[in-house]
């Protein structure tokens, strides 16, 4: 068992970490303050080639593994938190359910795009009434011609507000078979982008309107049934959010490490004090145990197994240890961690996101129980029970 990295995952490290110090550390607290897109970092990292580094090299990718984007997000995040988020729409989100299973057309007039950074894509699945009861999903599409007509809406996508296209999670059908998902472009006529709302982050989320949206069905990605058939990409896909908790409490751990090198009070340093100095201890535990998890399940993944046990505990257990890291971190640096003069409560907030989204831990915790007993526990009521 070996839990260094190769000399080749080293190298990349390196460089991923040279290239964040020499563009973006300069600006990352105003970038992690700004609403909009970063556009000019998303190009420079596009340049970089850390977008598409999992995504095959015949359709423009890098055709690298899933290690090597993990650890180009946890690169990025140490320097700038936000543009760690580029390299997650770039890599993990709904970029890689479309190179999965994209035609070769749909991959032509659209993959080159959001590789090269002038593009990003919003995953559109939850809705008002479901959210952790995805499969709940109610927008529909009909048939009609050559085209499909949408109807419904979608709430809390990522990058909706400035997304050009989205990935949606459509109901053609009744059940969990009845569930497909289609491209939608943003000019596409009864689709309507709505007013931004804020996470408490900071980051925006548009409500996406379907009033009998006209979707060609040239953008069907995956029709009836696709739902089933993608679950085992929700897993690599998992991973992202869980390299970027890590990453931003390891962020914060580091801010709140250098903050009690320096600050003095009752005329010594922060790091004299033990209360704080256990702190730090429990605080380097997680970060390191959590981090073993990560590895595991990044290493698996690229062996081809890409297991829903190890992306659960990895998830829980990076997403625990990063927001519990950062909110210590923030208590460690008083009134400036608390303050928007650092990044370390942007770290808090952002981490607490991830608790919530791509699965949120209670629900993981169910699938875990799930594992442990062997067997399913339907969150549904009892059939006949009112
Ligand atoms: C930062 C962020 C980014 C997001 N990005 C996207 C995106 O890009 N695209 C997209 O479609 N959606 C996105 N979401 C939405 C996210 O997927 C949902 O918020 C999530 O699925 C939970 O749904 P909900 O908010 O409706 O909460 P609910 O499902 O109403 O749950 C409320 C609470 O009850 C708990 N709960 C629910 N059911 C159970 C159960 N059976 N057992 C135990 N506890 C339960 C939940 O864990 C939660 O704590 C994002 C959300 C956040 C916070």
């Amino acid at each position: 068992m070996d839990f260094s990295l190769t000399e080749e995952q080293s190298l990349f490290a390196d460089s991923v970490r040279r290239f964040a110090t020499d563009r973006l550390k300069d600006g990352a607290l105003k970038r992690a303050h700004s609403h909009t897109y970063p556009w000019d970092v998303a190009q420079m990292i596009a340049e970089q080639g850390l977008l598409g580094i999992t995504i095959k090299s015949e359709d423009g990718g890098m055709g690298g593994t899933l290690m090597d984007a993990v650890i180009a997000i946890e690169q990025l995040a140490l320097v700038c938190p936000k543009s760690a988020d580029i390299v997650q729409a770039g890599n993990f989100g709904a970029i890689r359910t479309f190179a999965e299973y994209a035609s070769p057309e749909q991959k032509k007039k659209w993959l080159p795009d959001l590789l090269s950074g002038k593009m990003v894509i919003s995953l559109g699945m939850s809705e008002p009434e479901a959210g952790s009861a995805a499969t709940d999903l109610r927008t529909s599409a009909k048939e009609d011609g050559d085209h499909y007509l949408l109807k419904g809406q979608k709430v809390f996508g990522t990058h909706s507000r400035d997304a050009s296209i989205y990935l949606v999670y459509v109901r053609f059908g009744p059940g969990l078979d009845g569930i497909g998902s289609v491209i939608v472009e943003r000019d596409t006529p009864g689709f309507t982008v709505g007013e931004p709302s804020a996470f408490m982050s900071g980051e925006e989320w548009c409500p996406l309107y379907f009033e009998n949206a006209r979707v060609p069905k040239a953008n069907l990605l995956l029709g009836p049934g696709g739902f089933k058939r993608q679950i085992a990409a929700f897993n690599a896909e998992r991973i992202g959010n869980t390299a970027r908790s890590l990453a931003i409490g390891r962020h914060a751990y580091n801010l709140a490490r250098a903050y009690a090198l320096e600050r003095k009070q009752f005329g010594r340093p922060l790091c004299e004090f033990q209360g704080l100095q256990w702190k730090f201890a429990d605080m380097a535990m997680k970060l390191e145990a959590a981090q073993l998890l990560l590895y595991k399940a990044a290493v698996g993944a690229d062996r081809g197994l890409p297991s829903a046990y190890d992306t659960t505990v990895a998830k829980l257990a990076c997403n625990q240890a990063g927001f519990e890291v950062s909110c210590e971190a923030v208590q460690i640096m008083g009134g400036m961690g608390y303050s928007r003069e650092t990044l370390a409560e942007y770290c808090m907030l952002r981490t607490k996101g991830w608790m919530i989204a791509g699965g949120s831990i209670e629900m993981m915790k169910n699938r875990l129980a799930e594992f442990i007993f062997d067997r399913r526990f339907s969150q549904r009521p009892p059939k006949g029970s009112s």
